[in-house]
């Protein structure tokens, strides 16, 4: 644990010149101020450093704009894509006025889970271990609200094209479709089949050099340039920094090389798209909780818990899948869960428990909904309430689902229920499932409320009033 005097002795040592600090609006975007060092002392630790949140997506009106961010000293690193030392924070956001975090911070809301968690007596950490996909796509400037052509994907050949001149996308034909692997192959052929190879160990050791312990990279199924990369687990908070530092890490070495890195969940159709496998368990006083002698040597406490991510699953999606691209993942036929159920090793389950030895410390559970479109912080918050409701009312998950769900007959899968169809459909379901989020104090009736009238407002509504590229396909000559 570092102090604020450790890390203001580390700006006098090594000469840093400027601090940068960062934290996320509410969409789960980071966003940065940066200021001259000698602007930072020990207060800045406590009281924060003032800034206008009135700009900031989802946060406060124009009256009412003063904040303050206060530096997490855990978080720093020195930022290796500024040319000037730079060291970087992450901070959480409070009030001035009062010093109290704010509502409608995602940073500290993800901290009153872990509050929550302990108040309850369940335990005292939540590990998360998100694996979020990614694709890799060459750096072609496009505008965002005239995109309509750039978009256009052959869907028999699963073919990309991020909007290079030379493409046609009326025909289909053009750009290079040269030397790549077949669709759907992409999980993971050596180079030169890869070509991906260099450029993620790059990014994978940049996160190494900003604090996140690495553990892997590899080619993705999809066959567009789609990678993952590992990090080994973490608590609650401390995962969703990772997260978010490993994002910035993609995107500027993808940048640096020309390339631009995409966690959009499905940017093409015909192929896998992008998931965010969360995987999850709590310990208590130092000691796993998710061990025992139920279904795949799980502990009641974990099988309630999967109850209560099932259950609330149709709501929940709103918080771990926020985007109306999300659904287009979750569609059949492509290792994305469609059906909401739990099953040792089937990876066609929405919850898999992973082969874990007979080691207790390892029992965990991977809930492979959410993608990364998503703010990490409200998702692991929000699932861990899903779970914690789950253990207080005994909550059973029903029975496992250990066959292929994507071979049952039409009748036996009428009976798993599925995830929402649609971003709107989460967003209804939360209107009136979300007294799980609200216990305990950890989501407030405000941010939710929020969280509704800004997908609905900015996302649902804007994407559904505009023509999309299949109607050309299917109506331009009616
Ligand atoms: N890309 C798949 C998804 O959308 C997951 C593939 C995998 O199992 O890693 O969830
Ligand atoms: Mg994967
Ligand atoms: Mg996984």
């Amino acid at each position: 644990m570092a102090s604020p005097q450790e890390i203001l002795e580390w700006i006098k040592r090594d000469n840093i010149q400027m601090i940068d600090l960062k934290f996320i609006d509410t969409p789960g975007t980071w966003q940065h101020l940066t200021l001259f060092h000698d602007m930072i002392d020990e207060s800045s630790f406590s009281e924060g450093v003032a800034f206008d949140g009135s700009s900031i997506r989802g946060w406060k009106a124009i009256n009412d704009s003063d904040m303050a961010m206060v530096p997490d000293p855990d978080t720093a690193w020195i930022d290796p894509f500024m040319a000037e030392p730079t060291l970087s924070m992450i901070c959480s956001i409070i009030e001035p006025r009062t010093g109290q975090p704010y509502s409608r911070d995602p940073r500290s809301i993800a901290q009153k889970a872990i509050d929550y968690l302990q108040a309850s007596g369940i335990g005292d950490t939540a590990f998360f271990g998100p694996e979020a996909e990614f694709f890799l796509f060459d750096d072609v400037r496009y505008d965002q609200t005239q995109n309509a052509g750039y978009y256009y994907v052959d869907s028999d050949e699963g073919v990309w094209n991020s909007g290079r001149e030379e493409y046609n996308p009326t025909t289909g034909k053009g750009g290079n479709l040269g030397y790549k692997p077949r669709n759907k192959e992409g999980y993971f052929p050596v180079a030169p089949t890869d070509t991906l190879q260099d450029i993620r160990t790059e990014m994978l050791l940049a996160m190494k050099h900003c604090g996140v312990p690495i553990e892997k990279h590899h080619h993705e199924v999809a066959t567009g340039g789609q990678c993952e990369l590992g990090f080994r687990f973490a608590s609650l908070v401390k995962a969703a920094d990772y997260l978010l530092t490993y994002k910035y890490c993609i995107k500027n070495v993808a940048k640096k090389h020309g390339k631009t890195a995409t966690f959009m969940p499905k940017p093409i159709f015909g192929d896998n798209g992008t998931g965010m496998h969360c995987h999850q368990s709590i310990w208590k006083d130092g000691q796993p909780t998710f061990f025992g002698n139920e279904y795949a040597q799980l502990s009641k406490t974990a099988m309630h818990y999967i109850g209560g991510l099932l259950k609330h699953a149709p709501s929940l999606l709103a918080f771990t899948n926020p985007t109306t691209n999300s659904y287009k993942r979750l569609v059949p036929g492509f290792e994305a869960p469609v059906n909401l159920a739990y099953s040792q090793g089937n990876r066609s389950a929405s919850i898999r428990i992973p082969l874990s030895g007979d080691s207790p410390k390892a029992k965990r559970l991977e809930f492979r909904c959410p993608d990364a479109s998503c703010n990490p912080y409200l998702a692991f918050a929000a699932m861990l309430c899903a779970g914690i409701d789950g253990i207080k009312n005994e909550i059973d998950p029903g029975d496992s689902l250990d066959v292929d769900i994507y071979e049952l007959t039409p009748e036996e899968l009428a009976k798993v229920p599925s995830t929402p169809g649609s971003l709107m459909d989460a967003l209804k379901n939360l209107e009136t499932d979300h007294d799980f989020l609200t216990a305990g104090g950890v989501f407030t009736e405000d941010f939710i409320e929020n969280w509704i009238s800004y997908k609905l407002d900015r996302e649902v509504i804007p994407v559904s009033i505009r023509p999309h590229p299949y109607e050309f396909a299917l109506y331009y000559d009616c």
